[in-house]
């Protein structure tokens, strides 16, 4: 194993983190044991969110178990219908996946539209999802692709997407697992579309479809909204009425969006007032239902 287990030894504050231990492991099952025998022991993926949140002191972890010595987690393979994606696999590799785009373009899109140049390039999807920012844009399109999260631990272990994400910064992830794979369904007729904050480029609010058509007409859907609530939710309300229109009729589309954040205590912060929020949730929804609406 070559974890040399360095020590990263730096004193004040100030965005400095504390000192912490650092391993590079070449494998699952060798960051699975460090996992379980490291001091107050977290994974490191792509760092966006992790080292920015060490340099604050709002996370101090003692021991760094760093996934980029484990190649075999970044990937994406398509078995007939049915996507695989490793969770080291980078937002840039999706973006940049031309297969992706046609075959769940809700997926192309998030990966597309996610934060600069330089976190496309080092953050990672599984990253993104164990992390669970409530503006996160993945989370709601792992709800909408109805996606399944392949957890590594004492047992290997599947969790829906439904099931996953659990709170703000919350997830079903145990101390001791590390996320390996997440797998769904082709989605062909789905989109995510977002209102950025812009600066940070974080979803105010986001929008994820997925659409079953017939000829023209959405036979079925699964809408999925980030940005407004502590967990992405799934907008049954639009979901229901969005059934039996035409893929073309705007005014029907804007009418079955009406009332996306129906039921749920919509966020208000220095960025965005709720009432703003839900407002725009219904308009972001028709948008993505649109672009959905058309392949790729
Ligand atoms: C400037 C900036 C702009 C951003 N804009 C956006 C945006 O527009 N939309 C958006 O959605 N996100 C945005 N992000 C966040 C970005 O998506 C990060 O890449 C992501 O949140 C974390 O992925 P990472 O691979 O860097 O994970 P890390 O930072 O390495 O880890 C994050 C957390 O996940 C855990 N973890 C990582 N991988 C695993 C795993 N395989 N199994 C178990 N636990 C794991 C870590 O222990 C840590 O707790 C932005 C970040 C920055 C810095």
């Amino acid at each position: 194993m070559e974890s040399d287990g360095s020590t990263f030894e730096r004193e004040g504050d100030g965005m400095i983190p504390t000192t912490f231990n650092y391993f590079r492991p070449h494998s699952i099952e060798e960051a699975l044991l460090l996992l379980r025998q490291g001091e107050a022991a977290k994974i490191l993926a792509g760092g966006q969110s992790l080292i920015p949140m060490m340099k604050l002191r709002v996370a101090e972890p003692k021991t760094l178990i760093d996934l980029q010595g484990v190649p075999e987690l970044a990937h994406v393979t398509w078995a007939g219908g049915h996507c695989t994606v490793g969770s080291l696999t980078s937002h840039a590799t999706l973006a940049a996946d031309a297969d992706l785009r046609q075959k769940a373009g809700a997926l192309w899109d998030a990966a597309n539209g996610l934060g600069d140049p330089q976190v496309r390039n080092l953050g990672t999807i599984g990253g993104a999802c164990a992390h669970a920012d409530p503006s996160g844009d993945y989370p709601a399109v792992m709800l909408a692709l109805d996606a399944c999260f392949i957890v590594a631990g004492e047992k290997t272990r599947e969790v829906a997407a439904a099931e996953f994400f659990k709170g703000t910064f919350e997830t079903a992830l145990g101390a001791g697992e590390i996320l390996t794979k997440i797998t769904f369904d082709a989605a062909p007729r789905s989109a995510y579309v977002k209102l950025e904050h812009a600066a940070s480029h974080y979803a105010l609010v986001g929008v994820a479809v997925v659409l079953v058509m017939s000829r023209d007409t959405i036979e079925d859907a699964r809408i999925a909204i980030t940005g407004l609530a502590d967990v992405p939710f799934r907008a049954s309300g639009v979901e229901r009425s969005l059934r039996g229109v035409k893929g073309n009729n705007v005014a029907a589309i804007k009418s079955a969006c009406a009332g996306a954040a129906a039921g749920q205590d919509v966020r208000g912060d220095i960025q965005a007032s709720s009432a703003y929020r839900t407002a725009m949730a219904d308009i972001v929804a028709a948008r993505a239902v649109r672009v959905a609406t058309d392949p790729r």
